[in-house]
């Protein structure tokens, strides 16, 4: 069955109980805009309220599975105003920090942390590379499979930014080389990431859309009341370490580190970072 979100995102019914997203704006490297977002956002949801999906599979058109946030979208209240909006936070179009502020927010930490919290396993299958804002598609998601071409990157710091706006870098690979990848802006192989526990599984590119709904098939043949109460589990025991907290401090700081631009250089990032 397949049955398209909209231009930008597919939605198929791959497997039995497995459902697959597709990001497919190969054009733009899968840029992440507010609509392919908001898009993206309504797939998550309706492979969530199937009864009939156990396992949702992320996986991406093209060479890369995303580039990141699509900074050449500017008029962000407009944007923001052809979509009902998920989280209770609002004043989009509000001036100074505060419409900024709000936007990032509800579509960017709001919505990586929705999509962590599907009590439904989430399967994120990686190709080439993922960009900053690529993190933030990929990291909710509760298993990662990459394809050996794959780079992790996130290169804010050098846009004068503390790192993406979920900031889960420490939770994924452990605090020094999460310092040593924001750091340095330097990529994060796919062998690297293995080896730090940050992502299970790579394989062979022409592997990977396989392996990943091979694994989602054997999982989504379990009781899925038990796989929801276990990824509550094992969240559970992250966010009592203190993960919730540290995510909303850095988030915090990272609206600092805009604010601090905006006065600076009259942009939200450093303008010697060169935009696309
Ligand atoms: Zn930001």
């Amino acid at each position: 069955m397949s049955d398209s979100i909209s231009d930008v995102i597919r939605y198929d019914i791959v497997r039995p109980r497995v459902a697959q997203i597709t990001l497919a704006k190969p054009e733009t490297r899968n840029a992440q805009d507010t609509e392919l977002l908001y898009d993206l956002n309504a797939a998550f949801d309706r492979a969530a309220q199937d009864d009939d999906v156990s396992v949702i599979v992320l996986a991406a058109e093209g060479p890369h599975f995303s580039s990141g946030h699509d900074l050449r979208e500017q008029d962000y209240p407009a944007a923001m105003a052809a979509h009902e909006t998920v989280g209770t936070w609002c004043g989009f179009g509000c001036a100074g920090a505060e419409g900024h502020m709000a936007r990032e927010k509800e579509i960017y930490l709001g919505f990586s942390e929705r999509w962590r919290n599907i009590p439904k396993p989430t399967i994120a299958a990686v190709h080439g590379k993922v960009i900053a804002g690529g993190l933030m598609l990929a990291w909710p998601c509760d298993l990662i499979i990459a394809a050996d071409d794959t780079q992790f990157i996130d290169n804010t710091v050098a846009m004068g930014v503390n790192g993406v706006e979920f900031f889960h870098h420490p939770w994924e690979l452990g605090v020094r080389r999460a310092k040593e990848m924001l750091f340095t802006s330097d990529v994060v192989t796919a062998a690297d990431a293995f080896r730090l526990g940050m992502i299970n599984r790579v394989v062979p590119r022409a592997e990977l859309e396989d392996t990943a709904l091979e694994l989602a098939e054997r999982i989504a043949r379990m009781p899925l009341f038990a796989l929801k109460l276990t990824k509550e589990s094992i969240n559970a025991a992250q966010d009592a370490q203190g993960r919730p907290q540290a995510l909303q401090t850095s988030f915090a700081l990272h609206q600092l580190a805009h604010t601090h631009n905006r006065v600076r250089f009259g942009d939200l990032i450093d303008p010697r970072f060169a935009r696309p």
